[in-house]
């Protein structure tokens, strides 16, 4: 894949289209801006083969369909949409712009295999998800570079090693933009999309929030995702949205990377047994609800223990119940044993799994409902697939939060146009993916609707960017 450098691509010129980050709704714009007859150039902060941001982690992406085809199961329609989309966010959503979403996501099986995605078909175990949402035949990465290689056929100028540290407005309308640190260099056109992803890579950003239990953060994604260009256009008047205090963080397996391990680090064992602190105590119903829907709190949870630490432990009986892990599990013959495995103290942790066992009242176990299998008689129940922890080997595996993007973003309309704190629009400045989720993701989480939002707001930014700066 040839990338360019700065020398090669002309600086000196006025482009018409430029567009902040290479991740899939900046491809989107970029690609559709192109195809609308402008000059296009992405300007990207990673080296080619970190390029995709977190798109390139990315296994699915929810559309409306009208009915079934060789990779979704069944009919998706705009109502049930809107109801999954209200219920995750308890409403705290733009309607109008998240309707839009959902009518605009109508076309875009077609548009993605247009520009070069593969779905595979659907299969059983993808978390439930097969009638909603189309995966990515070899996940975001294969998606990315597909587009990646239709965005240059086209004829869009991709400018790697390009982080952007600044971005003003000149009196003229044009926007200039300033990429590099060491020999920084200004960039201008007519119209510039921001698609640089949300700040969660700035764990100093997120200390604002959450204290020094940043520290023992881990981020799912990229390490670019600096949030630099959001700070420049919130510094520059545009009109913030979302709670800067909310992210999206799942538990995922402490041993995982600090940035990037993207989603083989998430573990699925901790509805099957009991989740433990650095206390040896539990301290949420494990057995809540079918883990895929709870998952994502669970991030917040952790980040809320001591030392930000958890622990999930289960039995021989439900080893083979989940997806594998990615990181083998500690294994011990006895609880006594895998509290000195774990760093645990011994005698709390017995306590409480004897506690536990006690508490656990017979039932029918079943993985795949939620199951009569409770506890009965603690402070904290555990509601479903509450069985003893009895029978050894015991497996164990530690839990961090990890964080996979945050809400915070630039209030848009919907031409994608950047609303500025008087209200108004700017006329040439648009942003697209999940810089601006945040208007139509208040809270919660849907999930395969993040590629949803960059793909359906990236194709329009790119469009209007266009326009404006041709006619
Ligand atoms: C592990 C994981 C799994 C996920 N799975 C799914 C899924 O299956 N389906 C789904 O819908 N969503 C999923 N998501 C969420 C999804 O990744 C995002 O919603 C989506 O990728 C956002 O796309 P984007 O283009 O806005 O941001 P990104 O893909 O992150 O792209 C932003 C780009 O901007 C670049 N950039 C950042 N700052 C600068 C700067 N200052 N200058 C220049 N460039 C900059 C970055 O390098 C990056 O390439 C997942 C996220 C993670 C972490």
């Amino acid at each position: 894949m040839r990338s360019y450098s700065s020398n090669e691509v002309d600086l000196s010129r006025v482009f018409d289209v430029v567009v902040l980050g290479g991740g899939n709704a900046g491809l989107c714009a970029a690609m559709t801006a192109r195809e609308e007859g402008a000059q296009v150039l992405m300007l990207e902060s990673s080296p080619p083969e970190f390029r995709g941001g977190n798109s390139r982690h990315t296994r699915n992406l929810r559309y409306l369909h009208e009915a079934g085809n060789d990779h979704l199961t069944g009919a998706y329609l705009e109502d049930e949409f809107w109801e999954d989309l209200l219920r995750v966010t308890g409403g705290r959503t733009n309607e109008q712009l998240a309707r839009l979403t959902i009518r605009q996501s109508g076309d875009l099986g077609s548009w993605m295999v247009r520009h070069g995605a593969h779905f595979q078909t659907a299969m059983r175990g993808t978390l439930h998800l097969s009638r909603t949402n189309a995966f990515f035949l070899g996940g975001g990465k294969a998606l990315i570079n597909a587009y990646y290689a239709t965005a240059k056929d086209e004829g869009v100028e991709i400018l790697y090693n390009a982080e952007v540290q600044d971005v003003g407005f000149e009196e003229n309308e044009l926007v200039s933009v300033i990429i590099g640190k060491d020999d920084p260099k200004r960039v201008r056109c007519k119209s510039l999309v921001a698609a640089a992803g949300g700040f969660q890579a700035d764990l100093e950003w997120h200390k604002q929030y959450w204290g020094e239990a940043t520290d023992n953060f881990i981020v799912r994604g990229t390490p670019y995702d600096t949030g630099k260009v959001l700070k420049a256009l919130l510094e520059k008047g545009a009109k913030p949205v979302g709670d800067p205090r909310q992210c999206h963080a799942v538990a995922i397996d402490a041993r995982a990377p600090k940035y990037d391990g993207g989603i083989v680090t998430r573990l699925d064992c901790v509805s099957f047994g009991i989740a433990v602190n650095r206390n040896a105590e539990r301290f949420y119903d494990e057995g809540e609800d079918f883990w895929p829907k709870r998952y994502a709190i669970w991030g917040r949870i952790v980040a809320g223990q001591p030392d930000q630490i958890a622990y999930s432990l289960i039995d021989s009986k439900s080893i083979d119940l989940f997806m594998p892990s990615v990181f083998p599990p500690v294994t011990a013959n006895s609880i006594r044993e895998m509290a000195v495995k774990l760093g645990l103290d011994p005698t709390a942790l017995e306590r409480t799994v004897n506690e536990f066992n006690r508490a656990v009242r017979p039932g029918n176990f079943d993985p795949n409902a939620l199951d009569d299998c409770r506890t009965e008689g603690l402070e904290l129940v555990k509601s479903h697939w509450a069985r003893p922890l009895d029978t050894p080997p015991f497996y164990g595996y530690p839990l961090r939060p990890g964080i996979t993007f945050t809400y915070l973003g630039l209030t848009v309309n919907e031409r994608a146009q950047v609303i500025m704190n008087d209200d108004q629009p700017k006329p040439n400045i648009f942003a697209a993916g999940e810089i601006m989720s945040g208007n139509i993701l208040g809270q919660g989480y849907l999930a395969g609707f993040g590629m949803t939002i960059g793909s359906v707001f990236g194709r329009i930014a790119g469009k209007e960017a266009a326009r404006h700066a041709i006619h």
